[in-house]
This record gives structure tokens, C-alpha cells and sequence, in this order.
């Protein structure tokens, strides 16, 4: 993957998390992070009791951003 900041090319990598993985709406910490108690959610990985939940992402460490698809739960590694 192309940086979109830079346009030089993405470490392919992971983020890893004994929770479920979730983009929550605006900037305050809830208590329970999980997405199905939050309006606009968007669950990045599903939880697995077993392995966790995990997300392909790719690092630019020129310009320290990462960058994760999320379209149709495909960087989900937990993904059925
Ligand atoms: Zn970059």
C-alpha cells in the first residue's frame, strides 16, 4: 500500500488486542468500548475467546501514520 500522506510504500503489519478492535465515534473514552453499545461504530476485528482480535494495518514511518482498510471486515484476521 501507497502512504497517502507521502506516497512511499507501507510496512505491512498488525495490531493486536485481547478486546475487540473498534473505531468508536468522537473523542471521550467510554467505559464499555465495545462497538454494538455505540451509534456509528465500526468493528475493525471481531473477538476471538481464543486468539484475540487482530487487524492488518500498514505503518509509513516517515510520516508515523497507520492506515487500515476496513472495507467489508477484509484486514480482520478473525474474519469467518
Ligand atoms: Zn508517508
Amino acid at each position: 500500500m501507497q502512504c497517502p500522506y507521502c506516497g512511499r510504500e507501507m510496512e505491512e503489519g498488525l495490531i493486536q488486542s485481547p478486546q475487540e478492535l473498534s473505531w468508536l465515534p468522537g473523542k471521550k473514552r467510554p467505559l464499555l468500548g465495545r462497538a454494538q453499545f455505540h451509534d456509528g461504530a465500526v468493528v475493525l476485528s471481531e473477538l476471538s475467546m481464543l486468539k484475540g482480535s487482530a487487524v492488518l494495518a500498514f505503518l509509513c514511518r516517515d510520516c508515523e501514520k497507520v492506515v487500515i482498510d476496513c472495507a467489508g471486515g477484509l484486514s480482520d484476521f478473525n474474519r469467518k
